[in-house]
């Protein structure tokens, strides 16, 4: 499997040389130059599965420079978590993917391309530096799918006093391998101190210095897979709901009728009456391009739902067709808060710049703030279940796309992070005040390590330069 890129200026890469550049060298993104079919046997072993050979199945044909045994060992270190899909009402199911350790979904990928790093970083004996900016949540998974990994040395940059406690502790506690640099401005400058490092080929070369933000396709494809775990999990409590008494509280979900078996060809449509609708809390796209790389590579998917805050410019694009890239506004959602989402550039690559037929697989809502509350207190009131306020924006979406439809197919919603990590909008929301779950307990008890930088690259510099 080799990668392009989009822009299709550079040549063709291998998965590993994709992963250590992250943005191809015409500046814009890489790209897998196929979609491969899901494996037969994934397909009718579907639901009896393990997310971990599952994951191996699905992510061997991307990567062909790892072999299948270290495949799956890097896999069972990156994802020491379950990936539980849990009903939430008769139509709407959760897949929870914030049960790694700083309890967000993008630990999922983070953790994944630490390992897959270390395992080519293994081979070759070499050393190599990653660089990130972060307003919050990138940077907790980073460090954390990076931390104590061998023959990598991370640093995170932050721009000081502006991004929560929580975020904060998340990054400075660790220590050891990965460095928190607090800069004195904001993250736009961070963002500006990353990109002038990486072009300067006196810390690059000496440093093997690299960045893994989330256009990074090793964080990408490991991605797909839980999609395809999603609608296994899916088809299994369906058999299980349809055979058992259904559990307290909880209504048995409308199954799909129709054998889960896809088609195998990439984008043979499955059928969209029957397979699920999957729900997608987006902002740079990233998740929602994995989940649409998994439909056409054959998982039984009807279509999505791209569920967006007031940044609605791609719910706006597959509306009018025009793509209109905007200043981000800040919202409850904030990691949902992006006004150019790169990974558009994917999906436009994939449906041959049609947005026709883009609007075949992908609808757009958008979903206010004010909403936003609604819905994790009326989600609360009827479930007692407390959302995110990212995966509430999802399950908003899912109840309207739902709404009317009593016999069409369930939806799930990609739960994107624990309510844990955004207290003041659920308590807001709900007007209490929910217990931290224990690792962010943890996090807020441990002594804050990082290093105070003024906004200059020189001091950033001499400070990778002298870094051991
Ligand atoms: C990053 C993030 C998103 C958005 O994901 P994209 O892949 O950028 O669309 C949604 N929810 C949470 C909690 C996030 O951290």
């Amino acid at each position: 499997m080799k990668y392009v890129s989009v822009r299709g200026q550079s040549p063709p890469v291998s998965f590993r040389e994709a992963v250590l550049r992250g943005l191809a060298p015409d500046g814009s993104l890489y790209v897998p130059e196929r979609i491969p079919p899901l494996p037969q046997s994934v397909l009718t072993d579907l639901k009896d599965s393990s997310l971990h050979s599952l994951a191996c199945e699905v992510t061997a044909p991307f990567i062909e420079e790892i072999s299948p045994e270290d495949l799956d060992q890097l896999i069972h270190k990156a994802w020491d978590f379950p990936i539980p899909l849990v009903q939430l009402e008769e139509r709407i199911f959760l897949l929870e993917l914030f049960h790694g350790p700083t309890l967000a979904f993008k630990d999922v990928g983070a953790r994944f391309m630490a390992q897959v790093l270390s395992c080519f970083l293994e081979q070759e004996h070499h050393e190599l530096s990653i660089i990130v900016a972060t307003s919050g949540d990138t940077g907790s998974a980073v460090a954390h799918g990076f931390f104590n990994v061998p023959h990598i040395s991370v640093y995170v940059l932050y721009p000081s006093g502006k991004i929560s406690r929580l975020q904060e502790q998340q990054m400075t506690i660790l220590g050891g391998n990965i460095r928190a640099i607090e800069v004195e401005g904001t993250f736009d400058d961070c963002q500006r101190l990353v990109k002038q490092a990486l072009a300067d080929e006196e810390i690059v070369k000496p440093r093997n210095l690299t960045t893994a933000n989330s256009i990074n396709l090793g964080r990408l494809i490991p991605q797909i897979s839980y999609y395809v775990w999603g609608v296994a999990k899916l088809r299994e409590q369906s058999e299980v709901g349809s055979k058992a008494p259904s559990q307290p509280g909880l209504r048995r979900s409308s199954a799909p009728e129709q054998s889960m078996v896809g088609s195998g060809t990439p984008s043979q449509p499955s059928e969209p009456g029957v397979n699920p609708i999957v729900v997608v809390p987006s902002g740079n796209f990233g998740n929602l391009t994995a989940g649409v790389y998994a439909k056409w590579m054959g998982a039984p998917i009807g279509r999505f739902v791209a569920a967006t805050n007031l940044n609605d410019v791609v719910p706006e694009y597959l509306r009018s067709g025009v793509f209109t890239p905007r200043p981000s506004i800040q919202t409850f959602s904030n990691a949902m808060d992006v006004g150019n989402p790169s990974n558009l550039a994917r999906l436009q690559a994939l449906y041959r710049q049609s947005v026709e037929r883009m609007r075949q697989d992908i609808q757009g809502y958008r979903v206010s703030d004010e909403k936003t509350l609604t819905e994790i207190r009326s989600t609360y009131e009827r479930t007692g279940c407390i959302l995110d306020p990212h995966t509430a924006v999802g399950v908003h979406a899912a109840r309207a796309v739902l709404a009317g439809k009593p016999d069409g197919p369930p939806a799930i919603v990609m739960a994107t992070a624990h309510p844990g990590k955004f207290p003041e909008v659920v308590e807001r929301a709900l007007g209490l005040k929910i217990p931290l779950p224990p690792p962010l307990e943890h996090a807020l008890r441990q002594p804050k390590k990082s290093t105070p930088l003024p906004n200059e690259f020189d001091r950033l510099k001499s400070f990778l330069l002298d870094a051991s």
